[in-house]
């Protein structure tokens, strides 16, 4: 009998626990920051659990919003910005740049480069951590004498709960 090998969806891409992810991103994200001597302060905490309210990315404006709405009231975008300058500075969030959005991390610990794959209907997004992908181009880039420093791999597609035509969870 063999065993099937195809890898399991991402969260983002099927149904699950969604309140385990923000409970084990908050987690994580106290123990990083406290491993690192970084102040995890309440307000940078707060646009965390914004962020990781879905799997779908979202905007600086998107997550002052919330905030506005919520009883931490309406706080200076450049506040807002400097909360997430601080959680990309501790890969606690990524930035997608063809979205000018944030998606937490779900493995803050580790320094990766990872690549993006987006949903064009639920707007899911998952990262993926191939580090072939960055070493060929980078093999590529230095015949040509170019270093890379870094790289943007962002894919967008149909996720397979769309392509199924049911919605994520
Ligand atoms: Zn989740
Ligand atoms: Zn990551
Ligand atoms: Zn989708």
């Amino acid at each position: 009998m063999t065993k099937c090998k195809a890898p399991q969806a991402p969260a983002a891409y099927r149904s699950h626990d969604h309140e385990h992810c923000v409970a084990n991103a908050l987690l994580r994200a106290d123990a990083v920051c406290a491993a690192r001597g970084a102040r995890l302060t309440p307000l940078r905490r707060r646009v965390l659990e914004i962020v990781w309210d879905s799997h779908r990315p979202i905007g600086a404006y998107a997550v002052l919003d919330i905030l506005a709405a919520s009883s931490e009231g309406r706080v200076a975008p450049s506040t807002v910005y400097r909360a997430l300058e601080f959680l990309l500075e501790h890969r606690l969030v990524h930035r997608l740049e063809s979205l000018n959005a944030y998606l937490g991390c779900p493995d803050p610990e580790s320094r990766h480069g990872p690549q993006f794959l987006i949903c064009r209907t639920c707007g899911n997004a998952a990262e993926l951590h191939d580090g072939a992908v960055a070493q060929a181009l980078a093999s590529d880039a230095a015949q040509l004498g170019f270093a890379v420093d870094r790289l943007t791999v962002e894919a967008s597609g149909l996720c397979p709960s769309c392509r199924a035509g049911e919605a994520p969870a």
